[in-house]
């Protein structure tokens, strides 16, 4: 018995690890018992050349990730300070950071609830749509998809109601509305609204915010700066004030025209405002831009802009300007 059992003793020990015709691959691995066919990795194999996923670092997320990595709608990133807010905080404070003052965008119908008293805001032509006049390609799948982005009809919201008790007219530009682009509808609504405060004797507050005028409806779209401009001096003729607030962005088209037509210019803070954007005027004139350039304390210290107003100061500041530009028309005031 003991000399049988040295014997096998002998032959496990002996024997070969692997057979000589066998992968280099599986002589790492299997061990062959004598009289066993059974082949099983006596450890745990190492993959195959073709499957080494396990063996490679994940790689870090790139493009936009960080703000992947956070539950959508609950919290933002402040581009100015990087603080990570709670969006609820910060729409509490009518999208300014709490922790450095940047003034995020803020929708029209977020403005008109920052600036109107209650529920005195009465809407105008909110039914008026785009017509697809030049038959540009893609405008029509482009106005479904901000209207359905924005819940708007067009880039502005108009109509009347009171500020601190004062009635005005207000229009309201929306950037997510295809870039806050003036075509005909945000033209002839802005238009209307001027001349309804034209005839009922209130101010005119616009707050602009867009990228221009709205390439897909060409002329079209140009001639809406003559015609607010044409409305707004029809206002001024009844010695009505019309106050301009220019939010982040005002460019091109709309501050050529009426934005920048105000008997008072109010911005935002840290709002850029100009015509051509800064890349095209420094390749035109092939020269350096001085710092700031653009943006409303810039415009503010060169005398295009009267004031800097912060959101949450608006709507007191602006009751303070309408009764000293209104003094002696009371009766406008209704
Ligand atoms: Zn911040």
């Amino acid at each position: 018995m003991r000399s049988r059992l040295h014997e096998l003793t002998k032959r496990i020990f002996d024997q070969p690890m692997t057979d000589s015709s066998e992968s280099a691959d599986s002589k790492l691995k299997t061990r062959s018992l004598p009289g066993v066919e059974n082949k099983e990795p006596t450890v745990t194999p190492p993959p195959s050349a073709s499957d080494q996923s396990m063996l490679k670092r994940p790689k870090p997320v790139t493009g936009g990730p960080r703000k992947r990595l956070m539950p959508e709608g609950i919290w933002t990133k402040c581009p100015k300070c990087e603080e990570t807010i709670y969006r609820k905080e910060l729409e509490a404070k009518l999208n300014v950071c709490a922790h450095c003052g940047y003034h995020f965008p803020l929708s029209a119908w977020g403005r008109v609830a920052s600036l109107m008293d209650g529920d005195s805001f009465q809407q105008m032509d909110e039914d008026m749509r785009s017509v697809d006049i030049l038959s540009f390609p893609g405008y029509l799948g482009k106005l479904e998809a901000n209207q359905q982005k924005t819940g708007l009809r067009d880039a502005v919201i108009t109509g009347t109601g009171k500020l601190h008790g004062r009635t005005i007219a207000l229009g309201v530009m929306d950037f997510g509305f295809n870039g806050g682009s003036m075509g005909s509808v945000v033209g002839e609504k802005l238009t209307r609204v001027i001349e309804k405060a034209t005839q009922d004797g209130i101010p005119v507050i616009i707050c602009s915010t867009s990228g221009g005028a709205r390439m897909y409806e060409g002329m079209f779209s140009l001639m809406q700066m003559a015609k607010t401009c044409g409305a707004l001096a029809y206002h001024g003729r009844k010695k009505l004030p019309f106050i301009s607030v220019l939010t982040d962005p005002t460019m091109a088209g709309v501050m050529a025209s009426f934005a920048s037509v105000g008997d008072l210019i109010l911005a935002e803070p840290g709002a850029r405002i100009g015509f051509a954007g800064p890349r095209v005027i420094k390749d035109t004139t092939k020269a350096e831009l001085p710092p700031g350039f653009q943006t409303a304390e810039f415009l503010r210290d060169h005398g295009l802009i009267d004031a800097i107003v912060p959101r949450k100061e608006l709507k007191g500041r602006l009751a303070c300007y309408l009764d000293f530009m209104m003094t002696g028309q009371e009766s406008g005031l209704a």
